[in-house]
C-alpha cells in the first residue's frame, strides 16, 4: 500500500516543491485536510497528481452550428436570467446566452443559488450536453463567467484540452482543476531535470517543465502525447535503474561454484522415468551454466501447468548436492510439500540422498529433530512450506533454493529464504506464464528460462461451458468416466454455505452428493481447513485411487498431480480468476487419458463471461495470461500490493511497454557506464533511487 502520510512523488527536487497544501493560496486548513485524504500533501503531489483522462473543450462552437445530443463548448453573454418553481417543487434556474449567431438556454435544477453569480451582460463559457426542443437547451453546463477584458483563453476549466482528475466524494473537480492551475503556474519553476540531457535528446523527450505545464493543461494533442511520454519514460526509467542496480549487486557477488559432472549425477541421470522434453532439457542447461558459474543464480523458470517444471528443479537440487550443499524447495501448500516429498524420496532415497519434509503442521518433537538435520547438515534436501522462513531454521551449508509456484509468493520471501545460506543459487518457477516482455518489468532481475511444450503423449483437455440446469448431466457424465476407472474433482468456490449468498460450498454438496448422487462412490472432501495430517491422508487415498470422487475447494489449485484423474468439474466457475480457471483445469489431463473440464456457470457479468469463453477456447496458458492481463489489468494480474512490487502510478506496463523497453534499455546502459551513479548529471537520480527504494520491500537494493 501507498503510504499516505508520505509523499510519493518520483521527483525531489527544489525545495520550493516541498509546500505543505495548506499554504497554498486558497486552500486552508479544512480542504487541506480532504486533499491529505488524497495522498496531496505538498505541491509537488499536485503536479504529480495526473489527470485521470482529458476533454477537449479547445473550440468554441458558434450557437447557430451546435448539433443536438453533442457535447459543446460555447461563449457568449447573459442576456436575461430568472428563477422559476415547477409544480413538483423542482427549482429551475435559467439563463438565456447569445452570441452573435443565436441563443441558447442554460438550466440548473434545484441550485437557486447558482442565481447569485450571474449579471446581464456578463461574457460567460460553457460545456455541456447541448438538447433541441422549441428552444436550444444547455443542461447544467459547467460554465465561467469571465471578466471584461477576459477572452477565456486562459480559463483552467472551458475553451481548452481540460484535465479531468480522479476525485474523492468531497472534493469538486473544479477546485482541484483550478488548484492544480495555479500550483503549476506558482511552482513549476522548482522543478529540475531528474533525466540525464543526453539520454532526453537521445530519445527526444521534452524537459520537465514543459511536461508537468502540458500534461494538466495541454496546448494541444501533440504536446499532451509528448508530456506524457516524457512522463511515462521517467517513471520506467527509475525503475528498472533500480532492477538493474539489483541484478548488477546479486551478479557481482561471489556465491557458490558447483561441479556438474560426477556419479551422483549419472545415477540421477539414469533413475529419471522418462525423456526430457526439449524445453526442459534447455532449462537444464541453463541452471547447469548458472550454477558452475560461482556468481549466484538467480533465474526464473516459467512453464504451463503440467509442463514438468518439477524434474528441473529436482536436476538443480540433485546437482547441489553433489558438490556437497543442502537444497531446499519451497512450495505454497502443505498438500503440494507432502507430494514433492514423497515424489522426491521415491526417486532419491535410493540414490543415497535424505530427503526432509518441514511444514507447519507436525508435531514439534519430529519438528525439532528435522531442524537439528537441518542444522547439522545431515539433511540433504528439504521439502517445506512457509514454515521454511517462518520458523528458526538454519542450514549448514545452504547451495540451492528452489521456490515452487513463485506467484504464491512475495518477493520479500524469496529473500528471506535466501538469506538463509552464503549467496545460494536460486531458482524460481511459476506456472503463470507471463509474456517475456512483462516478465521483464516484474521480474526485471532475473534471468528466464521458458518450457513451451507438454510433454508428449498428453491429450488435450476439452472444456465445456455449461448453465446450471445441467447440472444433473455433468453428475451423470462424472459418474461414467469413474465407471470407466478415472477420478473427478469438483471444486467450489466456498468451504461453507452463507446464508448471504446461493453460491455452493464444498462441505454441504460432500454431504449431499456422497449419499445420494455419487453413493455408489468413495467420494472424499479437501479444503483449507481441514488439518494437516487429515489433507495428507485424503490427498493419499486419491492418489492411490482410494478415493475416485474428490469435493474440494481451491486448495487444490497448484501442482497436485494425479495422472488418473481426468475430469475436473468447476461449480460458480464465475467465482474464479483467469489464470485460477487455467491452473484448476491443469489438474487434469496429466496422464494418458482423454480429460474434461467442466465450468458450471451462470454468469451475470460481461467480464465473467469473457473469462469463461477464453477458457473454452483455449488451452495454451500464455494465451489465458495475455487475456487474464487484459481484462484484469497489470495490478491485479500481478498482484503487486500484495508482492511489495513498487506501483506503477503514471503508465501503463501493457500499452506503453515500447516505452519501457526503451527505458530499461536506457537504464541498463547507464546502470553499466555510471553503477555507482557518480557523475554529477546522475546526481538527482541517485538520490532518487536511495529515498525511493533503498530497503523497500526486498525488491530493490540499491548502494
Ligand atoms: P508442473 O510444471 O505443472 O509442475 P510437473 O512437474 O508436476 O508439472 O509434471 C507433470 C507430470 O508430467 C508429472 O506426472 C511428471 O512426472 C510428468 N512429466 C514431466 N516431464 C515429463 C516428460 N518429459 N515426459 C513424460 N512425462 C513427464
Ligand atoms: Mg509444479
Amino acid at each position: 500500500m501507498q503510504d499516505k502520510n508520505v509523499s510519493t512523488s518520483p521527483l525531489r527536487t527544489g525545495d520550493g516543491l516541498k509546500i505543505p497544501v495548506q499554504y497554498i493560496k486558497g486552500v486552508g486548513p479544512k480542504r487541506a485536510d480532504l486533499l491529505k485524504q488524497m495522498a496531496l500533501h505538498t505541491a509537488e503531489d499536485i503536479l504529480y497528481n495526473l489527470p485521470r483522462r482529458y476533454e477537449d473543450r479547445s473550440n468554441f462552437t458558434p450557437i447557430s452550428k451546435v448539433t443536438s445530443g453533442q457535447r459543446h463548448t460555447l461563449k457568449g453573454q447573459v442576456l436575461t436570467f430568472g428563477l422559476k418553481k415547477t409544480k413538483r417543487g423542482i427549482s429551475v434556474f435559467q439563463v438565456a446566452i447569445g452570441d452573435n449567431t443565436g441563443v441558447i438556454y442554460a438550466m440548473w435544477f434545484n441550485q437557486p443559488f447558482v442565481k447569485k453569480y450571474f449579471k446581464v451582460g456578463q461574457k460567460i463559457i460553457l460545456y455541456g450536453k447541448v438538447d433541441m426542443y422549441d428552444v436550444l437547451v444547455i443542461n447544467q453546463p459547467e460554465y465561467e463567467i469571465l471578466d471584461d477584458n477576459d477572452d477565456g483563453e486562459d480559463s483552467a476549466h472551458i475553451g481548452r484540452i481540460v484535465p479531468i482528475y480522479p476525485l474523492t466524494k468531497e472534493v469538486a473537480q473544479k477546485f482541484i482543476r483550478a488548484l492544480t492551475k495555479k500550483v503549476v503556474e506558482d511552482y513549476n519553476r522548482f522543478l529540475h531535470d531528474t533525466l540525464p540531457t543526453k539520454i532526453r535528446a537521445k530519445n527526444k523527450l521534452v524537459d520537465i517543465r514543459f511536461a508537468i505545464n502540458n500534461i494538466h493543461f495541454p496546448t494541444n494533442n501533440e504536446n499532451l502525447k509528448r508530456a506524457y511520454q516524457r512522463v511515462v519514460f521517467e517513471e520506467f526509467f527509475i525503475l528498472q535503474c533500480a532492477i538493474a542496480l539489483r541484478k548488477k549487486d546479486v551478479k557481482t557477488e561471489e556465491g557458490l561454484s558447483h561441479r556438474v559432472e560426477g556419479e551422483l549425477m549419472e545415477s540421477f541421470k539414469k533413475s529419471i522415468p522418462f525423456e526430457l522434453t526439449k524445453g526442459q532439457a534447455e532449462a537444464i542447461r541453463h541452471i547447469e551454466n548458472d550454477m558452475k558459474d560461482p556468481k549466484p543464480m538467480n533465474r526464473l523458470l516459467e512453464g504451463d501447468v503440467g509442463s514438468g517444471k518439477t524434474i528441473v528443479a529436482t536436476y538443480a537440487l540433485v546437482l547441489t548436492v553433489q558438490n556437497g550443499f543442502q537444497g531446499t524447495i519451497m512450495v505454497p501448500t502443505e498438500i503440494l510439500a507432502e507430494q514433492h516429498y514423497l515424489n522426491l524420496s521415491k526417486i532419491l532415497v535410493p540414490l543415497g540422498i535424505n530427503v526432509s519434509l518441514l511444514i507447519r503442521s507436525i508435531p514439534d518433537s519430529a519438528k525439532e529433530k528435522i531442524k537439528q538435520q537441518i542444522k547439522d547438515g545431515d539433511a540433504d534436501i528439504v521439502v517445506g512450506t512457509h514454515a521454511l522462513i517462518q520458523e528458526a531454521i538454519e542450514f549448514k551449508r545452504l547451495g540451492l533454493c528452489v521456490i515452487d509456484e513463485q506467484h504464491k509468493f512475495g518477493v520479500t520471501q524469496r529473500d528471506v529464504l535466501r538469506r538463509k545460506g552464503k549467496k545460494p543459487d536460486v531458482l524460481v518457477m511459476t506456472a503463470t506464464p507471463i509474456p517475456r516482455t512483462l516478465a521483464l518489468t516484474v521480474y526485471g532481475d532475473l534471468d528466464i528460462s521458458i518450457i513451451r511444450e507438454l510433454p508428449p503423449g498428453r491429450r488435450p483437455i476439452s472444456t465445456y461451458w455449461v448453465e446450471d440446469d445441467e447440472r444433473e448431466k455433468v453428475y451423470k457424465f462424472v459418474g461414467e468416466q469413474v465407471k470407466l476407472g478415472r477420478q473427478a474433482y469438483i471444486v467450489y468456490p466456498r468451504i461453507h454455505e452463507s446464508k448471504s449468498s446461493e453460491v455452493l460450498a464444498a462441505t454441504q454438496m460432500y454431504d449431499r452428493l456422497k449419499d445420494e448422487v455419487f453413493k455408489d462412490f468413495k467420494v472424499g472432501l479437501m479444503h483449507g481447513q481441514i488439518d494437516g495430517a487429515e489433507k495428507d491422508k485424503i490427498m493419499t487415498d486419491f492418489k492411490k485411487g482410494e478415493i475416485n470422487i474428490l469435493i474440494s475447494t481451491v486448495v487444490i489449485e497448484v501442482g497436485i498431480d494425479v495422472p488418473n484423474a481426468s475430469v475436473m468439474v468447476i461449480e460458480n466457475a464465475e467465482r474464479f480468476g483467469l489464470a485460477q480457471l487455467h491452473q484448476l483445469r491443469g489438474r487434469v489431463g496429466r496422464g494418458e487419458h482423454d480429460s474434461y473440464c467442466i465450468l458450471l456457470s451462470n454468469p451475470t457479468t460481461k467480464d465473467a463471461k469473457k473469462r469463461l469463453e477464453a477458457l473454452t477456447e483455449t488451452v495454451d496458458g500464455f494465451a489465458i495470461a495475455e487475456e487474464d492481463l487484459e481484462l484484469r489489468g497489470p495490478g491485479e494480474f500481478f498482484g503487486t500490493r500484495q508482492h511489495g512490487l513498487p506501483e506503477i502510478r503514471f503508465g501503463n506496463i501493457v500499452s506503453d511497454m515500447e516505452i519501457m523497453e526503451q527505458a530499461r534499455k536506457e537504464a541498463f546502459e547507464l546502470i553499466h557506464r555510471d553503477p555507482g551513479l557518480n557523475a554529477p548529471e546522475n546526481k538527482l537520480l541517485k538520490e532518487i533511487l536511495y529515498s525511493r527504494f533503498k530497503g523497500r520491500a526486498g525488491l530493490i537494493h540499491v548502494g
